[in-house]
């Protein structure tokens, strides 16, 4: 409490996630109040941590009157309608100034929609994403905010105060205007769900395809882990791959897990996104996809049991390949995924300063890895704010050209065994595609001037259309 007996911000909604940012809030100094819908949730959540102080308040007009001037309040509820009511609540309790961040994973075309409402009203409103899941939360995640920038700058020392430090510094910066935050914070997850996919094949590719007991996998996913691949999703994956199942001694829990993957939308909403955007990100799209194959647990037993496709050993292939390829695929995916930033920061008059979103994250958040800080070199090295594609940066260029080879032999021979690769395939065919200066789509135009006298372009004319009568052999 200040010497007014007032606190310093609040936090609505005390859940997973509310709760331990606001205990993360405390832990640096700040006096927090906070309040859920579920008043006794609350009352419990401060009974058990003593030490945070964290005052409760019984209703929301209560809370907005235990708060300094002007008020900062951090919404950390359930993404969609439960935002619109606690703002309906908020609204007529608020004065100039005060400032309300939604602090949960909403569509950014809901903070679209919400950033125009506040700007009608005296308070700010600010989308803010925040990545780490629930120990991020507690002990410092990756934070995005995005809108008002007034109230971004009195925002700031407190967000700087819990957010997770890296070596390239404190993991939180503003994103850009209006929706930028929750705009950065999709692409994030659909940056991981990437991620995770390209993992799961490569584990499998060990696995089933090169008959690898999992111990093997595990190490090699420890050893990855020191080098140029260290990341947390790489250093999860070697902690999972050795975990015992606890209800069947000697086995291993990932044995136990049923291969059906959830999810819940924010994969689906980048690919959404990127096909309004004009932008592909092929490798999002196929850990999407196959995120939606893997629920269809049923259907593919069946089509096993009727295809009975071959599958056999992979050959050919050796552990720094599968490096290689999984590296490789990375830089395609993340490529694809700061392209779409970097459209929607042109189209949405974001403002988004690339350098800086590699840069946050570095740490704290679930992608979390050195291959950012090599992204964000690349970010920042390039001139103006229009970055050309990442892969084309001369230190990406020259190392996908170096793990070329083996990451085409990983796609060949998994397909040549019938092991499904979906991210590291789309991710192999979408630099090839990229890089074929003169592709087949000569022939979409044609097709589509034949059938619909859509009109093509001629190599010697370009931006001439032209209309044929094509000969029909049917006539
Ligand atoms: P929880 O389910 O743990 O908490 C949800 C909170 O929202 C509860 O306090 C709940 O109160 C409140 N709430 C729900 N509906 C309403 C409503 N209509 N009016 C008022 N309050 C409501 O969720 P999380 O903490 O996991 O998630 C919160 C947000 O953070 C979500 O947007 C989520 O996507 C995002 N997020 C979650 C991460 C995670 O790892 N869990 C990571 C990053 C972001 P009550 O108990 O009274 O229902």
């Amino acid at each position: 409490m200040s010497e007014t007996g007032l606190c310093d911000l609040a936090v609505v909604g005390l859940g997973v996630m509310g709760g331990n940012l606001a205990r993360n809030f405390a832990s640096r100094g700040l006096r927090v109040a906070g309040y859920q819908r579920t008043v006794e949730h609350a009352h419990a959540l401060a009974a058990a941590h003593p030490e945070a102080h964290l005052r409760i308040a019984s209703t929301l007009e209560e809370l907005v009157g235990m708060l300094e001037r002007p008020r900062r309040l951090v919404l950390m509820v359930n993404a969609g309608p439960a935002v619109d009511s606690v703002l309906d609540q908020l609204d007529p309790l608020l004065e100039d100034g005060d400032i309300v961040v939604d602090g949960g994973n909403s569509l950014y075309t809901d903070t679209d929609r919400r950033v125009a409402r506040a700007e009608a009203r005296p308070w700010r409103f600010v989308g803010m994403g925040v990545s780490g899941g629930s120990e991020g939360a507690l002990l410092g995640p990756s934070i995005m905010p995005g809108g008002d920038r007034y109230a971004w700058e009195r925002l700031r020392p407190p967000l700087e105060a819990i957010a997770a430090r890296s070596a390239s510094g404190v993991c939180v910066t503003y994103c850009g205007r209006g929706s930028a935050g929750h705009f950065v914070k999709m692409v994030h997850n659909g940056i991981e769900y990437g991620d995770m996919q390209l993992i799961a094949e490569v584990t499998s590719l060990m696995r089933e395809g090169m008959g690898w007991p999992w111990g093997q996998v595990a190490d090699t996913f420890a050893e990855w882990n020191r080098g140029e691949l260290e990341s947390y999703l790489i250093e999860i994956t070697a902690d999972i791959l050795r975990a015992p199942d606890p209800q069947n001694p000697g086995a291993l829990l990932i044995d136990a897990i049923l291969d059906r993957a959830g999810q819940k939308g924010t994969g689906k909403w980048t690919v959404v996104a990127a096909a309004e955007h004009g932008v592909p990100i092929p490798t999002i799209a196929a850990a999407v996809d196959a995120r939606l194959l893997s629920a269809a647990k049923d259907l593919r037993t069946r089509a096993e049991a009727a295809l009975r496709p071959a599958r056999g050993v992979i050959q050919g292939v050796s552990s720094a390949d599968l490096r290689d390829a999984l590296y490789a695929s990375k830089i395609a995916s993340y490529t694809q995924g700061f392209a779409l930033l970097q459209a929607a920061s042109e189209a949405r008059d974001y403002g988004t300063n690339l350098a800086e979103v590699a840069r946050i994250w570095t740490g704290g958040c679930i992608i979390r890895a050195v291959f950012l800080e090599r992204i964000r070199a690349a970010f920042a090295q390039a001139s103006g704010d229009k970055s050309e594609l990442l892969v084309l940066a001369p230190d990406f260029a020259a190392d996908v050209a170096r793990r070329l080879p083996g990451w085409r032999r990983v796609v060949a021979a998994a397909a040549a065994a019938g092991h499904p690769i979906p991210g590291l395939s789309a991710s192999l065919a979408w630099f090839d595609t990229l890089t074929q200066s003169r592709g087949s789509a000569s022939l979409i135009q044609a097709q589509r001037d034949y059938f619909g006298s859509h009109t093509y372009e001629r190599v010697d004319a370009p931006g001439v259309f032209v209309h044929t009568e094509w000969p029909k052999s049917s006539q």
